[in-house]
């Protein structure tokens, strides 16, 4: 029997892994909504190839565009934020939150609100919402299941397991492009995208370089696996192998190990509690030869630093660092600011004026979001 499945930003870099898997499987998915933001050309073709019942994209200028690439298809065609959410809203088996930035927010929480199953990429998404999120997920009876390579790792290698056994976990991180590099203050965003393990969206490609995605994952972690943020620690291995571990109180590491294929974690959150098939060719540990491990170089890569004090602060602080990054991030790709510059900002912002009272609604976050997102634009562009 199929299973029903929506895929929230079914373009990007996740989006297409998780559509590559459902090709790979014919006839087991009957694929519910599909949405992107503006690429309607994409959008429409996968809608088509899978058959979806429902297109979406955020640009609502896209809207006309998107109805004639769908013409005589019969899939319905929408725009527009709240288009968005609708298409979460629709019942799904299990949908994949792979929207990049805090803007998936609405939607996961639309599909939070379903009860079903949410496979979530989109982890600023989480980040920004908090305990506004995972409270909802108890609300509703959803299952959160994480894609991110490292806490899908750390999800696994908990099964069987108690969180009130755990010792520790290690977040490992490749150390991004840059780990190398002396002057970070040169350097260009193609230099910053070109990572050395993984192929992702632009996004997280400069926050992987920054360290700030494992900053974000810190916060995710906190919020996925309650040890308490002392017990959960970053540690930097080039060759990703490793995607995490978790440190038992007998002594035991339980580590999970693939290729650096997000196509792996996807997998395991579509079939999860089974297994499914990948085109992974198997580890190979003597071509791999050895595994390094490195403490992280907080005084060059400050972002753990930044995103550790965030969430210990909690509250708003981990929406107003994740904001103030996609901020500085956007205007790095744009060129308009240094890449050393993007932390500095991040900071500036976190540390100007107050803090404002936790969000305890999803409008509220939403709130906290936009005005910190206010604050570092304006720093950026003095009036
Ligand atoms: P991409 O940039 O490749 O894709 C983003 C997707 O979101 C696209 O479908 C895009 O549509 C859509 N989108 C962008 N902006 C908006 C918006 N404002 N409103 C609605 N939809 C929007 O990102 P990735 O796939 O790399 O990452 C997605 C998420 O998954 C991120 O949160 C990232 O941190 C996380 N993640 C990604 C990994 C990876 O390997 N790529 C690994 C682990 C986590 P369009 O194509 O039209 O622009």
């Amino acid at each position: 029997m199929s299973r029903s499945i929506s895929i929230l930003g079914a373009t990007g870099s996740v989006g297409e892994q998780t559509l590559d898997l459902l090709r790979r499987n014919p006839g087991d998915w009957n694929v519910i909504a599909l949405t992107a933001n503006s690429n309607v050309a994409g959008l429409a073709a996968a809608a088509r190839e899978f058959e979806a019942e429902l297109a979406v994209v955020a640009d609502e200028k896209c809207l006309d565009d998107l109805r004639d690439a769908l013409s005589g298809s019969g899939i319905e065609a929408a725009a527009g934020r709240s288009a968005l959410c609708e298409a979460a809203a629709r019942p799904a088996a299990i949908t994949v939150a792979a929207i990049v930035g805090c803007a998936g927010l609405g939607p996961v929480m639309a599909a939070i609100e379903q009860g079903g199953t949410i496979a979530l990429a989109n982890k600023e998404a989480l980040v920004s919402a908090g305990e506004v999120m995972t409270a909802a997920v108890a609300r509703h009876g959803a299952t959160l299941l994480p894609v991110d390579s490292e806490h899908n790792a750390i999800f696994q290698c908990l099964q069987g397991g108690k969180i009130a056994d755990v010792r520790s976990i290690t977040l490992t991180a490749s150390g991004g492009p840059l780990r190398m590099v002396e002057d970070l203050s040169a350097v260009t965003p193609e230099q910053a995208i070109a990572h050395p393990n993984w192929d992702m969206g632009a996004k997280i490609s400069v926050d992987s370089a920054t360290m700030f995605n494992k900053g974000l994952e810190l916060i995710e972690a906190h919020h996925l696996f309650p040890v308490g943020l002392d017990r959960i620690r970053i540690v930097v291995h080039p060759q990703s192998v490793i995607h995490s571990m978790v440190e038992y109180r007998d002594g035991s590491t339980l580590a999970q190990l693939g290729p650096s294929d997000m196509r792996v974690p996807i997998a395991s959150c579509l079939a999860w509690p089974a297994r499914m098939d990948t085109p992974m060719a198997p580890l190979d540990l003597p071509a791999i030869g050895e595994m390094t491990f490195f403490a992280p170089d907080e005084d060059r890569f400050p972002a753990t630093r930044l995103a550790r004090q965030a969430a210990e602060a909690g509250g708003a602080a981990p929406a107003v660092l994740n904001a103030a990054n996609e901020i500085a991030v956007a205007a790095f790709l744009k060129r308009q600011i240094a890449f050393s510059r993007i932390a500095v900002l991040v900071e500036s912002v976190l540390e100007q004026g107050v803090l404002p009272p936790a969000p305890r609604t999803l409008e509220e976050v939403l709130r906290v979001d936009e005005d910190a997102r206010t604050r570092a634009t304006r720093i950026l562009e003095p009036a």
